[in-house]
């Protein structure tokens, strides 16, 4: 029924969705709020590791469900930024979501009661002996059939409407998701979307052992830039800095900002020495620039960073390849900055 009114590409998929993540909701005999559904409906779409991930934990033992934990994970995952417009979103959503699941059990009911009667005209069919009666059956059976035909399709065009509406506003909520994952100073992916990515990359690794690298770059006596020009400057000096990283990333590379002057890298494909070669190509082009305050003039001068330098081991967690990668960072800086230093 759902996949027969689907026509674009993404009525497919979200038609497609919302049969699995009904089918979903049914097998693991959760209330179909929609809360549970848009959870649901999100997992069987498989857009977010981290959701499902925590969401396999939840499955496991359902008779533990709570709302609250559902209603945390929708505000962590499928609407993250709290307030204006996202709050507006998710309103829309969980209205729109209910008025489909009020549908699909309004049709349910119909055709229940519609295949009864249907059962009951064909016993009084079997048993009949009379020409006329059989008519009369025939011609009850044909105007339920066509009663229960108009009423389904009314149903397919009020479904395909509201589908077409929920892709929309599907397409709203990515683009919120994927705007809490952007630094708003830089534009670069912020500290969220890069735990996001190295995750990823590690999941990645155990199946194809692909080589990856981190470059954690921090800029030396950047205090010295906010004491001597402000801080409104220095927020500049970031940009600036930001900017000519990005120039120099290449198909993959993962740039993000990693806090206040520190920037982090990931480097897909790439082993540990042309990691170092790719830290020490950085190092050297921030270190050529001669930033200059646009409105004054006033020279900032030079500006140089240290960076640590980590190749990614089978089995290592997030967090030691960052510990292990901050510490090659902080040798950089005791042996005198403006330096890259590889990892233990
Ligand atoms: P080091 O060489 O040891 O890294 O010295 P540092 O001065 O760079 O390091 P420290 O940790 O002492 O100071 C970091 C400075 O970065 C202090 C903080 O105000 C500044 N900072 C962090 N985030 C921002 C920001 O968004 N804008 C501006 N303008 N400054 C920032
Ligand atoms: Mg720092
Ligand atoms: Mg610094």
């Amino acid at each position: 029924m759902l996949n027969s009114i689907s026509e674009t590409t993404s009525e497919v998929s979200a038609a497609e969705y919302f049969r699995l993540s009904l089918a979903k909701l049914g097998e693991l005999q959760l209330p179909t709020t929609p809360v549970n559904y848009a959870l649901v409906y999100y997992y069987v779409s498989g857009e977010d590791i981290e959701l499902n991930d925590q969401l396999d934990k939840m499955f496991a033992n359902t008779a533990n469900w709570s709302e609250q934990q559902a209603s945390d994970l929708f505000s962590q995952y499928v609407c993250p930024i709290v307030g204006g417009e996202s709050m507006v979103l998710e309103q829309e959503l969980l209205l729109m979501v209910a008025q489909v699941l009020g549908m699909v059990i309004d049709l349910t009911g119909k055709s229940a009661v519609s295949s009864e009667s249907l059962e009951s005209h064909l016993e009084q069919l079997a048993s009949s002996k009379k020409p006329e009666n059989v008519l009369s059956i025939a011609s009850s059976i044909i105007a339920e059939t066509r009663l229960f035909v108009s009423e389904t399709k009314k149903f397919e065009s009020s479904l395909r409407q509201t589908t077409v509406e929920i892709e929309q506003l599907k397409d709203k909520l990515d683009h919120a998701r994927k705007q809490a994952k952007v630094d708003s100073l830089t534009s670069l992916h912020n500290r969220r979307g890069f735990d996001a990515a190295l995750k990823e990359a590690i999941e990645t690794h155990k199946i194809g052992q692909h080589d990856f690298c981190l470059l954690i770059l921090d800029i030396d006596y950047f205090k010295e830039v906010n004491d001597n020009h402000g801080h409104l400057v220095g927020d500049k000096v970031l940009i600036g800095i930001a900017k000519q990283l990005l120039n120099q990333m290449r198909g993959n590379d993962y740039l993000s900002r990693f806090g206040g002057e520190e920037f982090a890298i990931l480097l897909f494909g790439t082993p540990l020495t042309s990691a170092f070669t790719v830290a020490e190509k950085l190092r050297r082009t921030v270190g050529l620039l001669r930033l200059k305050h646009t409105a004054t003039g006033q020279k900032i001068g030079k500006v140089t960073i240290s960076i640590g330098v980590a190749c990614y081991r089978p089995n290592e967690s997030g967090e030691n390849l960052i510990q292990r990668c901050d510490q090659a960072l902080y040798r950089a800086k005791s042996l005198g900055r403006d330096r890259s230093v590889i990892a233990d």
